[in-house]
C-alpha cells in the first residue's frame, strides 16, 4: 500500500515558515498586505477566497477582498486591477478564477497581464511564466510549487526521473512541467489529444495528473512503485470531492500518492502565502 502524502501536514510546515517571516517583517515595522478580487458569485470561488482570507489572517498577512458583480464591465475590472497594482500599500494581487465569460470574453490573458508582475502571487502573468521558462526566478505558480514540494517530500532529487504531466493548462500543467524540468526531471506533457495516454504513464516514475476527470488515472496505467500526484478537484454526483485518480486501486500499485482532499489543495494555498512574502521582500529590496 502506498504512502499517503499528507498535504495538510506539509502545508503546515510552509505556513509556519511564512508566519515566522511575517513576524520578522512586523518587528521591523512593516505590514504585508494582500488583495483578492472576486467577480460574480460562483459558490466554489467564494469558498476558495474565504479559505485564502483565513490562511492570510492566520499568518499575519492583512487581507482585502474586492468584489465586483457578474454584470460588471471588462473596463471596471481592468480599472480595479490597475488601481490595486499601483497601490504601494498592497504587496500581492490575485484575481480569483474563473472570471465570468460575460465579463472577460476571450480577454482573460489580457486582464491577468494587468497585474503588476511583482505583485502577481499566482505567478500567471506572461512576465512570471517567462521567468519560469528562464529558470524560475520570479513568482512561481502556487500549484506547481505545491506539486514540487509534495514530490520532494518523498523523492528529494528529481534528477533524471521520468515524469508524465497530464494537463497543459496555463494555471497548472504548463508551469508544473516547466518547474519540474528546471529540477532536472525528464517531463512528458500529455493532454486530451494525446494518443494512448497509458503508454506514456506506464513509463513514468512520477505521474502528475491535473485534468479535471474523475478516475482518469487507473491502476493499470501506473508503473509499480511510481509516485502519483493528483491535482484534480472534482465534485462527484454524491457531493463528495475526488481527484483524477482511481485512488483506492492506484494506491495498491504506487509507492506514494496524494489524497483529494488534503493533498495539493492545502499546499497551493500555503505557497500563495509564501509568494506574498516573497513579493513583499522583492518590493522592499530585502
Ligand atoms: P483545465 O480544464 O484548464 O485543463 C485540463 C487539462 O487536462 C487540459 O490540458 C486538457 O487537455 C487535459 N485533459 C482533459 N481531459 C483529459 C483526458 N481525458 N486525457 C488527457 N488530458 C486531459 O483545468 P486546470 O488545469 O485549471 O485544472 C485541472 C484540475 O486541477 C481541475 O480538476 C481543477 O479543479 C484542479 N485544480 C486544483 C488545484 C489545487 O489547488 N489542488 C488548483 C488548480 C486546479 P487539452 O489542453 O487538450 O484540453
Amino acid at each position: 500500500m502506498a504512502q499517503i502524502i499528507d498535504g495538510k501536514a506539509l502545508a503546515a510546515v510552509v505556513r509556519s515558515e511564512v508566519a515566522a517571516e511575517v513576524q520578522k517583517i512586523q518587528a521591523q515595522g512593516g505590514t504585508v498586505r494582500f488583495a483578492a478580487v472576486l467577480v460574480g458569485e460562483n459558490p466554489a470561488s467564494q469558498i476558495y477566497v474565504r479559505n485564502k482570507q483565513r490562511a492570510c489572517e492566520q499568518v499575519g498577512i492583512a487581507f482585502e477582498l474586492h468584489t465586483l458583480p457578474a454584470t460588471c464591465r471588462y473596463d471596471e475590472l481592468a480599472d480595479l486591477i490597475r488601481q490595486l497594482s499601483a497601490d504601494k500599500k498592497i504587496n500581492g494581487v490575485l484575481l480569483q478564477l474563473p472570471v465570468p465569460v460575460a465579463v472577460v470574453g476571450d480577454r482573460l490573458s489580457e486582464i491577468l497581464n494587468l497585474i503588476d508582475p511583482r505583485k502577481d502571487v499566482d505567478g500567471l502573468t506572461v512576465a512570471n511564466l517567462g521567468l519560469l521558462v528562464d529558470g524560475n526566478v520570479g513568482l512561481v505558480p502556487c500549484t506547481a510549487q505545491g506539486v514540487l514540494y509534495a514530490i520532494q517530500s518523498v523523492c528529494p532529487d528529481l534528477t533524471g526521473k521520468n515524469v508524465v504531466m497530464i494537463g497543459r493548462s496555463r494555471i497548472v500543467g504548463r508551469p508544473t512541467s516547466l518547474l519540474l524540468t528546471n529540477h532536472n526531471a525528464t517531463v512528458t506533457v500529455c493532454h486530451s489529444r494525446t494518443r494512448n495516454l497509458a503508454e506514456h504513464t506506464r513509463q513514468a516514475d512520477i505521474v502528475v495528473v491535473a485534468a479535471g476527470c474523475p478516475k482518469l488515472l487507473t491502476a493499470d496505467m501506473v508503473k509499480k512503485n511510481a509516485i502519483i500526484i493528483d491535482v484534480g478537484i472534482n465534485r462527484l454526483p454524491n457531493g463528495k470531492l475526488a481527484g483524477d485518480t482511481d485512488f483506492e486501486n492506484v494506491a495498491k500499485v504506487a509507492t506514494a500518492i496524494t489524497p483529494v482532499p488534503g493533498g495539493i489543495g492545502p499546499l497551493t494555498v500555503a505557497f500563495m502565502l509564501k509568494n506574498i512574502v516573497v513579493a513583499y521582500r522583492q518590493q522592499n529590496c530585502l
